[in-house]
């Protein structure tokens, strides 16, 4: 069975359309399949789609967070509930486009354990997002070694790495870089990004640099070899500038260069304070994986035939 999970967050429009396309596209194939709908603290009527879609057709079940967690716990959440032989995971706007399903399916079938979409086209962004996106995936991709410019996180995967990536300990998870990491047997295909279907991406500048500040710092320690090389450089600098400084002082004219003085103390104050930053963010990546809370909280269940209670008595923490 192929388990489909779709995070959804705020995605009212768009619940009831998602569920039937990807049915629909899935049964004339004969793929026995089941949709999980993870609802990530929507505000809006996300969670009562997702039940509606749940009565209507068995093979939809949803879960929802107490609050919003994030795509990433979401994503978590689907893979730990899945019950396939096989989990994808794409986006409930559709820009995943579900036609692609069928032909996953089957290269997993012929035995590759990780099938990954890639994007032919980034869609429509501006240049400042574009440079900075690859700024982003250059930094990641390095860090694991493989080139993650086209990466999404609309994948196939068999159970073996969906387990791992379940059982995985860490709790600033990077998905899309993670799965890869894994190292297991896998192939991509191509795809379009399609046109969001309904309602506005949940993306804003500010909440993508965190983001990208986020899983940088929780897969790669680049930034902080970044500090050492410029403290290596700033040496070299500092060699060159005290030799001439010596120099001067014997031959007689010390007196100048205050503009000098200035300008260093405030470019050595600059790169000290940022040094400091960049390790106390990982610091406080760190104070977060000990703290070890739970990524998320399920409040509510889907009904299920032969299952009793329409929510959990408490919150389970996962
Ligand atoms: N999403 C989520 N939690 C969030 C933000 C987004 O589960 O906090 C889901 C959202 O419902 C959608 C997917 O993640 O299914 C991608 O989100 P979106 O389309 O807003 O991002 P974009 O396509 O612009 O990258
Ligand atoms: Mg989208």
């Amino acid at each position: 069975m192929l388990s489909v999970v779709i995070p959804s967050y705020n995605e009212e429009q768009l619940i009831l359309n998602t569920a039937r396309t990807v049915s629909d596209i899935l049964e004339k194939e004969n793929i026995p399949y089941e949709i999980l709908f993870v609802d990530d603290g929507s505000s809006d009527q996300t969670w009562e789609k997702i039940q509606e879609a749940a009565s209507c057709d068995s093979a939809v079940r949803g879960i929802s967070f107490s609050r919003n967690f994030g795509k990433e716990a979401a994503i978590h959440a689907g893979l730990t509930e899945s019950r396939g032989d096989c989990t994808a995971v794409m986006d409930c706007d559709l820009q995943h486009p579900p036609q692609m399903l069928p032909e996953m399916y089957r290269l997993w079938q012929q035995g590759y354990d990780l099938v990954e979409g890639v994007k032919r086209t980034r869609g429509k962004e501006g240049i400042l997002h574009k440079l900075s996106a690859a700024l982003f995936y250059k930094t990641i991709g390095r860090s694991i070694h493989m080139d993650m410019s086209r990466a999404s996180d609309f994948k196939l995967m068999d159970r073996k790495v969906v387990d791992v990536l379940a059982s995985m300990p860490e709790r600033n998870a990077f998905f899309r870089a993670l799965s890869s990491w894994t190292g297991y047997k896998k192939t991509s295909v191509e795809f379009d990004v399609q046109e969001r279907s309904a309602g506005r991406s949940k993306w804003s500048t500010t909440s993508l640099i965190r983001y990208a500040v986020k899983n940088i710092t929780s897969f790669s320690s680049a930034p902080m070899e970044m500090v050492v090389w410029a403290g290596a450089l700033m040496l070299l600098f500092a060699l060159i500038l005290g030799i001439q400084s010596l120099v001067r002082y014997f031959s007689g004219h010390a007196l100048e260069g205050f503009t000098t003085v200035i300008l260093l103390i405030l470019l050595i104050g600059s790169f000290i304070m940022i040094s400091l930053g960049i390790i106390g963010i990982y610091i406080a990546r760190i104070y977060d994986e000990v703290k070890a809370r739970p990524r998320y909280l399920i409040s509510g269940r889907t009904t299920e035939k032969g299952h009793a209670g329409k929510k959990t008595k408490t919150d389970r923490a996962e």
